[in-house]
């Protein structure tokens, strides 16, 4: 694996354009976790898992074009299966260079083992997975409607949640073969936004750790940007945890300064704490509020439509 590493993150300057800003649908935003949610848990190797990909390939297909959107399929062993895989890939505004990366993991946990009652049971993944992808296909029509002033490479990674707990070698399965296999060569995006568990009723996002190392001045301008909105309350001005997930191995692998949005807690001792129904059958839609999904699309539409400046536009 080739890693780089910064001692200095980059820093972004992010200005009020003065730019019209389209409007987020929440609606549709929990109509597509639903639809995920109807083909059961996208657990590699499983028949909802293959038909979620396509839905997935279809429903980018209808926002970017064909020519558009590209499945990165591929195999890898785990445990002693050989699991079939797929990125997705859609580009909006492929002829720009000056580009941006929106990424969430699209597959599902194949067990719950914080839930007694299944350890066994893969997890419906509503939040876990389901949400992020939700915001990212709502994204999508946009941007499809009314083209953004900057490139912008949806991904949705696949195998992030494989691993069993702390077996960190089988978990980010799809981030690591897309960062050790580019699909375009020099792929350079300005930085990289992950959404993952976005849409938990009572959500709350502090500023997690690994993105304020790698790129403080993007996650101060989004945490800003929510405050802004008056959604102080989910976007909190606090330092969250260190989160292992899908940016630190695409950070590390090809150095795209990559933050991560994510719904998690600093407990009493000062460590790591998910919700409660996190890897358990409570993350079903039940705990899904659309409100949430609704304010970060809405913060990720002002930052992408109205604060980043380019040089392209008159
Ligand atoms: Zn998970």
């Amino acid at each position: 694996m080739l890693t780089i590493s910064c001692s200095e993150p980059p820093k972004f300057n992010f200005t009020n354009q003065g730019r019209d800003v389209p409007e987020f649908d929440a609606d549709n935003t929990y109509k597509y976790v639903e639809e995920q949610l109807a083909f059961g848990p996208r657990v590699p190797n499983s028949q909802a898992h293959r038909e979620a990909i396509q839905y997935f390939n279809a429903h980018f297909r209808q926002m970017a074009g064909d020519q558009s959107v590209f499945v990165q399929s591929f195999k890898t062993e785990a445990y002693g299966d050989s699991l079939q895989l797929y990125n997705v890939i859609a580009s909006f505004s492929p002829e720009k260079s000056d580009r941006i990366l929106l990424a969430a993991h699209w597959d599902s946990r194949p067990r719950s083992e914080m839930d007694e009652s299944a350890p066994e049971s893969p997890v419906p993944g509503a939040d876990d997975g389901g949400s992020g992808v939700a915001v990212l296909m709502e994204l999508a029509r946009i941007f499809r409607d009314t083209p953004p002033p900057i490139g912008v490479d949806i991904i949705l990674f696949d195998g992030e949640d494989y691993g069993e707990s702390g077996d960190l070698q089988y978990y980010f399965l799809g981030s690591r073969h897309w960062g050790q296999n580019p699909p375009v060569e020099g792929y350079n995006p300005r930085f990289g936004i992950l959404l993952d568990m976005v849409g938990g009723k009572g959500a709350q996002f502090p500023k997690e750790g690994y993105s304020m190392e790698y790129a403080p001045s993007l996650v101060n301008e989004i945490w800003r940007i929510g405050e802004e909105f008056g959604y102080g309350d989910l976007f909190l001005d606090e330092m969250g945890q260190k989160v292992a997930d899908d940016h630190i191995i695409v950070q590390r692998i090809t150095g795209i300064p990559m933050i991560n949005i994510i719904h998690h807690y600093v407990n009493d001792e000062g460590t790591l704490e998910f919700a409660e129904y996190w890897h358990t059958q409570k993350d079903d839609i039940d705990i899904i509020d659309k409100d949430v999904m609704g304010k970060v699309g809405s913060v990720l539409l002002e930052l992408i439509y109205n604060r980043i400046p380019t040089d392209e536009l008159p």
